[in-house]
């Protein structure tokens, strides 16, 4: 190989001996007010200047402006009034011709393609089919999604694309900049709020956070020196391997408390998303919570079953219901709990909660009626778990046979271990000390959340719910 080199003497010229660097001259930024439903930040380098456009409930939209051009990544959810129209209104300001990367197929990120519809869309090649597989989308957009398999050069920029899958949903795209160190991760990145995990199917191959948490550790080899990490969720961060290293923490914790390898503060292990949810919410107590409760129950509709984490709890048979004489036995069966409603001859009631691990007896009955306390006991026993009790209050027909209990252990809510303390009848039946519960008490994955009105059938009256069962013990 051989090469001419010119070399000039001039002294001035040395100080220019690289390619003088082109500053492309941005101009000002269209009126951040522009977009009253959330916040604009921009920064403005060499050849790119970023509008970074964090809705108010944290959805984020980036522009990437060129010197001839305007790219949209992603396009924020329908939901949020007036978003749509007001940054259509923020990018046409700009006054660049317009083109729009969609970088996965959650509406959150596609919502506002209704109103671009005079834009060439883009997306990586598997996403274009997750697209049109997907009705909202084509019910907001006709037009066609143009493909992109690796690269896509738009105002002089090069953006890369690559992608993850089965993580956060089927497909999720990541675009990059090389030349300018910019990462435009969307949702494989959150940043200081709650990773969307719905999608998440443990009980299934593949493992989707799994997936998730090798795609971060390949984001951080390659990307980890970047200047910039532009998410779908709360902006842009500058400290990508920080940020990365966040995001494998969240996951990790979310994995280990669904699979059950990861405890709960409170001690045992989660079985409903609900308490997944909580411990979460308290370990990650500053990130912004939205997805998170996208998981729950009910979410997206009634009835919604919410993620489909675990198992139903194989509960087997119940004991015969023959082992009550005295009583009449109903069985409800959930998929994490099993309820065992004993209706003594006088219609007093006992409420034996079974979940795959405990039995919890919600009062006990009266010691009037002959064999009711040693059949309840042999009812419970035969379920073949340990037995707890909670007495909701100081009356006889709800504590009366304590005394076939009395090796177990038994709570009551605070004012009413009081009641009970006091009560002659009770103190002659047993001698044990009665747990004080304050406001919760979890048994068996189950969380029993006391409350009380006080001075109503008597001095205390506790009732107790199980939030995630939607199940209220009045
Ligand atoms: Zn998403
Ligand atoms: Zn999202």
């Amino acid at each position: 190989m051989s090469s001419l080199l010119v070399t000039s003497c001039k002294k001035d010229e040395e100080e220019n001996e690289n390619p003088p660097s082109t500053t492309v001259d941005f101009g000002t930024p269209p009126s951040a007010g522009i977009v009253t439903t959330g916040t604009v930040e921009v920064i403005t380098e060499d050849n790119v200047r970023y509008h970074v456009i964090v809705a108010v409930n944290v959805c984020t939209v980036t522009i990437v402006e060129t010197e001839t051009d305007v790219v949209m990544i992603d396009l924020g959810p329908a939901f949020i009034q007036n978003f749509g129209t007001q940054i259509k209104a923020y990018a046409d300001d700009i006054g660049k011709p317009i083109s729009v990367i969609i970088t996965h197929a959650h509406g959150d990120h596609f919502g506002n393609i209704d109103k671009f519809e005079s834009s060439v869309v883009y997306a990586e090649t598997s996403v274009v089919s997750e697209l049109a597989a997907n009705t909202t989308f084509a019910g907001l957009y006709t037009g066609e999604v143009t493909a992109v398999e690796s690269s896509l050069t738009i105002g002089g920029l090069v953006f890369s694309f690559d992608k993850v899958s089965n993580a956060e949903t089927n497909e999720n795209a990541y675009i990059y900049l090389a030349a300018e160190k910019a990462l435009f991760a969307e949702d494989l990145i959150y940043n200081q709020a709650h990773n969307y995990i719905r999608e998440y199917t443990p009980l299934t191959a593949p493992d989707e956070l799994t997936n998730w948490l090798n795609g971060l550790n390949e984001l951080k080899t390659q990307f980890g020196g970047y200047s910039h990490v532009f998410v779908g969720h709360n902006g842009t961060r500058s400290d990508i391997s920080t940020v990365i290293d966040e995001n494998i923490a969240y996951l990790s914790d979310a994995q280990g408390l669904i699979k059950g390898t990861k405890q709960l503060t409170a001690g045992g292990f989660a079985s409903t998303n609900q308490q997944v949810v909580d411990e979460l919410a308290s370990l990650y107590p500053d990130y912004v919570i939205s997805a998170l409760n996208l998981s729950l129950p009910d979410a997206f509709y009634p009835g919604d079953p919410g993620a489909d984490w675990f198992a139903p709890v194989e509960f087997g048979d119940p004991p015969p219901a023959s082992t009550i004489t005295t009583g009449t036995v109903e069985v409800i069966t959930e998929d994490n709990v099993r309820y065992h409603v004993i209706n003594a001859v006088n219609a007093c009631t006992v409420t034996i909660v079974e979940s795959a691990t405990d039995v919890v007896m919600i009062d006990l009955g009266p010691a009037f009626i002959a064999n009711f306390g040693t059949q309840i006991k042999a009812y419970a026993d035969a379920i073949g778990k340990p037995i707890s009790v909670i007495i909701t209050h100081a009356h006889g027909d709800h504590f009366g046979n304590i005394d076939k209990f009395a090796s177990l252990d038994v709570y009551a809510e605070t004012s009413v271990v009081a009641e009970l303390a006091a009560n002659t009848t009770f103190t002659g039946l047993y001698t044990g000390e009665v747990t004080a519960v304050e406001s919760s008490l979890t048994l068996g994955g189950l969380v029993f959340s006391f409350d009380k009105v006080s001075n109503a059938e008597t001095n205390e009256n506790a009732y107790i719910y199980l939030a995630a069962e939607k199940a209220l013990f009045a």
